[in-house]
């Protein structure tokens, strides 16, 4: 096993070619101003509520969309997705689109992750495609049953009609052998998600973990929920499968709390979330025989304990129960290099058109201006690789 260096820049970058990785350092260049961050995602947000999208899809096309996408249909995407593989790098394939709410999307986004199933059947290159729920059922209807308000008789067809659908998804992963990621969303409608994907998998996971839930360890009471619920799982006879993250909606959960009125469910402190976030991925590695786990994050820290206790209790790097993964277009640092030492690595990668991924590119790149840290470290990477390859940069 080779040792684990996340500042091997010339393992971390030798996907890319020259032209390729001096545009993600520009872009990275730019993204790191806040002001500019600031003006032009307050600029495509509003553009946006007018329903003007054109302009910013074109500005984002060549930049921000080429960086952390993989392309408009899975055709497109398909040279990026054997570029990674070519570095032993899986990708796991994400139908960018966000927030419709019409009967006719539900559709198209069923149709595109059942397309994204059989694209990635029998392709070594993707084992994973992944869903977000909101995507399938109204937010409405999610939100009712969280707070357990009772359904209209026509909500309560709608919500049988989008049951039908997850459920054929799902079986058709498990026909064809390939692993569904469910995401995780805002607290307020957390729990019908859970308890739908809990009995996915008490359908689909007796024999593999081929339904996997998100587990946000950035809220106060989830690591004793993961515990709890993997204890119950195995029970029952089948493997609990989770994908591990921090959690993406801190500012919008904490706006919600404050204005309802309620205690904020999100931890007191980052502290607090990394102590649980390396807790549950402890609790999972001793319990691995009835576990499986995705360890999604950019933590350098959280990815290199994995690795440890991996070691510690004695598991192969390629346990088919663990998997690492980081986003298109970021820590290609962690990703390269444990793929590298031989662990499942793989890139979430969104696709669709520009124009419907926009919410996902504001989100990239107010999450990697200076103020969060990372984008310090992901633009010295980049800087660091540039010099290295000796290329002249304006
Ligand atoms: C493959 C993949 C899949 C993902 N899927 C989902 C998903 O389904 N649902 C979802 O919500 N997110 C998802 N995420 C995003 C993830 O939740 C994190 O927001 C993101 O990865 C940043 O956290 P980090 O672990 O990489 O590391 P870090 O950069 O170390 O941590 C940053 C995170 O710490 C937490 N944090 C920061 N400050 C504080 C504070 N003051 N108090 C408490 N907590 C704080 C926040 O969650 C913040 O995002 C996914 C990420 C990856 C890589």
């Amino acid at each position: 096993m080779t040792t684990l260096n996340f500042n091997d820049t010339k393992t971390a970058f030798a996907h890319k070619s020259n032209n390729s990785l001096i545009r993600d350092y520009q872009i990275f260049r730019l993204i790191n101003q806040s002001w500019l961050v600031k003006f032009g995602t307050n600029t495509a947000s509003k553009l946006m509520n007018l329903g003007i999208k054109t302009p910013i899809a074109i500005g984002m096309r060549p930049t921000i969309y080429a960086t952390f996408c993989g392309g408009d249909t899975l055709e497109d995407a398909t040279k990026k997705i054997n570029n990674l593989y070519e570095f032993g790098v899986q990708a796991i394939l994400d139908y960018g689109v966000e927030g419709k709410e019409e009967e006719e999307d539900f559709n198209r986004t069923e149709n595109a992750i059942k397309q994204a199933i059989l694209f990635a059947k029998n392709y070594d290159a993707v084992g994973i495609v992944c869903s977000k729920f909101t995507g399938l059922i109204p937010f409405s209807i999610l939100e009712k049953m969280h707070a357990n308000e009772p359904l209209s008789s026509e909500e309560n067809f709608i919500l049988e009609k989008s049951k039908k659908r997850i459920y054929g998804i799902a079986q058709l992963a498990f026909d064809n052998d390939v692993s569904l990621f469910v995401d995780a969303e805002e607290s307020w409608i957390q729990q019908p998600l859970d308890d739908l994907t809990f009995d996915l998998m008490a359908t689909f996971n007796k024999q593999k973990p081929i339904i996997y839930n998100t587990v946000q360890l950035y809220r106060k009471d989830r690591l004793e929920f993961f515990k709890t619920t993997a204890e119950k799982a195995k029970n029952a006879g089948f493997i609990y499968a989770a994908k591990l993250v921090r959690g993406a909606y801190m500012e919008k959960e904490e706006v919600r709390a404050r204005k309802l009125n309620y205690e904020n469910p999100i931890q007191t402190s980052k502290e607090n979330t990394d102590k649980d976030y390396n807790l549950a991925l402890k609790f999972a590695i001793e319990n691995i025989e009835h576990i499986a786990i995705c360890v999604a994050t950019h933590n350098e820290e959280s990815t290199l304990l994995a690795t440890q206790l991996m070691q510690t209790n004695q598991l192969k790097s390629n346990h088919p129960h663990i998997h690492f993964s980081q986003l298109y277009g970021m820590s290609d640092n962690i990703t390269f290099n444990l793929a590298k030492s031989g662990y499942n690595s793989s890139k979430y990668m969104p696709y669709g058109p520009v124009k419907d991924v926009i919410p996902y590119l504001i989100r990239r790149a107010q999450e990697n201006t200076s103020v969060s840290g990372q984008m310090g470290r992901e633009l010295k990477l980049l800087k660091d690789e540039v010099r290295r390859r000796k290329l002249f940069v304006l």
